[in-house]
């Protein structure tokens, strides 16, 4: 890897959660399952000597050492397990049982366009697979090589590939290598006075050319769009040739191509170059926090904003179990004082405002721009939040929340080492519908956690707001039922994506396809518009080598994760 990380988990080696000055965190997460002891893991050395012996196409190998840098091809253990999951809680189960079952042959690192259309040219001569990888952030499979596939897999490393080409200063516009993780693109735009607009959770290590293929979407989404929005042109290397779309403002010009390669995920061929918009650093950002009485008091606040067109850049709406994560794993502050108040406050909201604390929910909201706007929005914003019987409570959570928002992951890592099973799954709908959406799917992940370990825990929060809609994410924890734990959290999900089609949910507002939500893709978007994935497939890579089996259903071996 260009970078080093850890080979089970989220971070560099030597990254963990902190969990110190956090009096209550324990207490919680062993009321959902947390064990005193650590559940055994094997090691790195172990999962070296138990990989898969790999399969080699000689001829393949051998031409494309010869074509690329001398050390752009790597074929050693290490290489191949780092590249062999991708980040969801079953992975990590997988990789700390020791268990991989089909991993990547070779892993391939191209340093320019060039190199990746030889990479694909003689991947498609001799029918070799190839699996294109950003930064290994998919949340769904997407970059796991099928378990049943007999030809050799390459995995085609973007890592090389993150400069700045160039920027266009009068149209705002700025060509990008695929491989540019999120993180460097902000710093260096931010050094050049300008902002990419995008800021997913997984900043550190997605990037762009996977914003593209998995169509992202950023917390500051409201205000700069989804990655899509903000996609002007691609660049994308097929087994048939090379697509560049033009870089346009607009065009009438048939279907739009870009929304086409948008959210391929690999399964069309390796996207190189994007054109993005950019944006001038915004002269100011302010942060509120409103507690809200109920989650649908929330919901109602949030409509309003969108109807007075005042959508703050960020709007979170985080449910009353998303409330009691974010209490109880609160830093105590190092002032007694402080801490005397915030009991006092909690204390005077329940005894004389009669709020039932345990049905309180949150909203962050963010605000970027000229002053005047922010000051203007953040107006109207308060008036609409408080007519929802809403409390104003400052900056406080919204500000600890901002500074710790990179690092959630990382308690992941430390509750499934204590026998935690954890995991997000996400959707979006129409405003006549979300609620309802809310409450059908709440009940059935909560009843199919329920089956295995009692409590379960289950947040939710709204993090991307739509004139026609918004998205929901659900974050799910209970105790891992031991020996079936892979089972149990494939019930889990399957039963949070089922609930969200059935209930005229999307199965993915931006976790993208992959494996674990193409069973579900037929009933999203019909078999006409699947066929239609599929021809285009096959136009473009006929050996049916990109990325096989992920997000277009009938491309695969049929493989179950
Ligand atoms: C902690 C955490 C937080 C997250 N938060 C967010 C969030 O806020 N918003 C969001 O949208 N997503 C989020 N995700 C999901 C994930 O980060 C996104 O799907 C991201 O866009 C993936 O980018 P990547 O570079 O890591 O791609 P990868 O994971 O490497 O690949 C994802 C898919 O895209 C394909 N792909 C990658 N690069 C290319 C390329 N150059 N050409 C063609 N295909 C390619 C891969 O083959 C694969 O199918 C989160 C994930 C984690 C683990």
């Amino acid at each position: 890897m260009e970078v080093e990380r850890k080979w089970w988990g989220w971070g560099a080696p030597g990254e963990f959660y902190d969990v110190s000055n956090r009096p209550n965190l324990w207490s919680f997460f062993r009321k959902y399952g947390a064990m005193e002891e650590e559940v055994p893991s094997v090691t790195l050395e172990d999962l070296k000597t138990n990989i898969p012996e790999p399969v080699i196409n000689r001829s393949f190998l051998d031409e494309i050492t010869e074509a690329l840098k001398k050390d752009a091809v790597k074929t050693d253990a290490y290489e191949r397990i780092m590249h062999t999951y991708d980040q969801n809680c079953m992975d990590m189960l997988l990789l700390r049982k020791g268990i991989i079952r089909r991993a990547p042959d070779a892993v391939i690192y191209p340093g320019s366009h060039g190199d990746v259309e030889k990479i694909v040219g003689l991947a498609h001569k001799h029918d070799v697979c190839v699996i294109a990888f950003g930064g290994g952030t998919n949340v769904v499979n997407g970059t796991v090589p099928e378990t049943r596939e007999k030809r050799m897999i390459i995995n085609v490393d973007m890592g090389r590939m993150k400069k700045i080409i160039k920027i266009d200063n009068e149209s705002h516009i700025a060509w990008i290598e695929a491989g540019m993780p999120g993180i460097q693109l902000e710093k260096e735009l931010n050094a050049l006075g300008y902002t990419s607009g995008h800021d997913p959770d997984s900043m550190v290590y997605s990037t762009v050319g996977g914003w593209v293929a998995t169509r992202s979407s950023g917390m500051l989404s409201n205000k700069y769009g989804d990655f899509t929005d903000l996609t002007v042109s691609i660049k994308m290397v097929t087994p048939a040739g090379t697509i560049a779309t033009p870089v346009l403002p607009a065009t009438s010009a048939g279907p739009d191509l870009n929304r086409i390669i948008a959210g391929s995920e690999g399964t069309f061929g390796i996207i190189t170059e994007v054109v993005i918009k950019i944006f001038p650093l915004p002269e100011t950002a302010k942060l509120n926090t409103f507690l809200f009485t109920t989650f649908d008091q929330g919901v109602k606040a949030i409509q309003e904003m969108v109807e007075k067109e005042c959508i703050p850049a960020l709007v979170r709406l985080v449910n009353e179990d998303e409330v009691e994560f974010a209490l109880k794993t609160a830093r105590k502050s190092k002032s007694w004082f402080k801490n005397k108040a915030v009991d006092l406050f909690f204390a005077y909201l329940s005894k004389i405002r009669k709020i039932d604390m345990d049905k309180t929910c949150y909203m962050i909201l963010g605000y970027k721009g000229d002053k005047k706007t922010v000051r203007h929005r953040q107006k109207i914003t308060r008036k609409i939040c408080k007519r929802n019987r809403a409390i104003d409570l400052g900056r406080g959570a919204a500000k600890t929340w901002d500074e710790g928002k990179y690092d959630l992951i990382l308690i992941r890592d430390l509750i499934v080492k204590h026998g935690v099973l954890t995991d997000s799954a996400e959707t979006a709908t129409v405003w006549s519908n979300l609620v309802s959406l809310y409450n059908n799917a709440r009940k059935a992940i909560l009843d199919t956690m329920q089956k295995y370990a009692k409590p379960a825990w289950l947040g939710c929060h709204i993090s991307h707001v739509y004139r026609h809609g918004a998205s929901l994410y659900f974050l799910f924890g209970c105790k891992e039922k031991k020996g079936e734990e892979v089972e149990q959290y494939l019930d889990i999900k399957n039963t949070a994506t089922a609930a969200f089609v059935s209930n005229g949910g999307t199965v993915s507002h931006h976790h993208s396809v992959g494996v674990l939500h193409q069973p579900y893709l037929k009933e999203e978007i019909g078999e006409t518009a699947a066929g239609l994935l599929l021809a285009i497939k096959k136009k473009l890579d006929p050996k049916n080598i990109m990325n096989p089996g992920k997000l277009i259903p009938g491309s695969g071996n049929g493989d179950k994760p």
